[in-house]
């Protein structure tokens, strides 16, 4: 192909993808990031799996797109989203993640004890099951609200040594707030499980609709119960310092699809 056409080509391919919201607000295909995927039009949603896992799928004028979650563990290259008889390939690209030093005192929190480890098993397999619900509403929202007004104060992905010992990487993004500060819902949603963890203290997930959960935790005090329905920016909890913390701040997760991803991504501060 002349190279004159090729890069025709690109512009008009480029010139599509900018034609909708949806994907030039959250298509960041990397790990930790979110792939929106082009179904093409139809009367029905069509039924995407990624990895095996229900994957949420929206309407976009006349076409429907599936908002992927992908893993921070993904490799980067070839991916493949399932819609029952045929198949979509995806590629994702890669990034680079930086690494964090923290130094606790409470050195059980470093390396739990035989009791801990048991407990942190059983927490760990409760939230893993919330991560994992499908509910069939749609969300009201796919770009989100701050759940609290404040900075930043650690990003997803960073890769986390605690004294010294490489531990798993942050799976959601902190904001340097003071203890008590209201975290409000960014979406609709419905309270699927609240709990008060070893390492993520008092939590509360909140099911958004089709796998698009927010996790919040580290609460000084929760103010919902499961089961209850809320409305975007209803009030979930007070920002504290419970679990493994080293200060009060609020930890904010978003899994799509039992993915953990950016939530950055979907407040427009996502840095690739
Ligand atoms: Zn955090």
């Amino acid at each position: 192909m002349p190279r004159l056409l090729a890069f025709l080509l690109c512009l008009t391919l480029a010139g599509t993808a900018h034609a909708s919201y949806i994907t030039q607000k959250l298509n960041k295909p990397v790990p930790g990031g979110v792939a929106v995927i082009d179904l093409g039009p139809g009367a029905q949603a069509p039924n995407a799996r990624f990895e095996g896992k229900p994957v949420l799928v929206v309407k976009e004028q006349d076409k429907w797109l599936a908002i992927v979650g992908v893993p921070l563990t993904q490799k980067p290259g070839p991916a493949t989203l399932s819609l029952g008889t045929r198949t979509l390939g995806f590629t994702v690209g890669s990034k680079q993640y930086p690494e964090q030093h923290i130094t606790l005192k409470n050195k059980r929190q470093v390396n739990p004890n035989p009791a801990d480890l048991k407990r942190i098993d059983a927490e760990l397999a409760e939230q893993v099951s919330a991560y994992r619900s499908f509910s069939p509403g749609l969300p009201s929202n796919l770009i989100l609200d701050k759940p609290v007004n404040g900075p930043m104060s650690s990003r997803f992905g960073v890769r986390r040594f605690f004294n010294g010992e490489e531990r798993n990487p942050h799976a959601g993004l902190d904001f340097a707030v003071p203890a008590g500060t209201p975290i409000k819902t960014p979406a609709n949603g419905k309270v699927i499980l609240v709990g008060n963890y070893f390492f993520n203290g008092n939590t509360v997930f909140v099911d958004h609709g089709q796998g698009f959960i927010s996790m919040f935790c580290h609460m000084s005090k929760i103010d919902v119960k499961p089961g209850q329905t809320l409305s975007r920016g209803a009030v979930v909890g007070r920002v504290g310092s419970t679990g493994r913390a080293t200060g009060p701040h609020m930890h904010w997760n978003v899994s799509l699809n039992d993915a953990r991803v950016d939530p950055a991504i979907f407040i427009g501060a996502f840095q690739p």
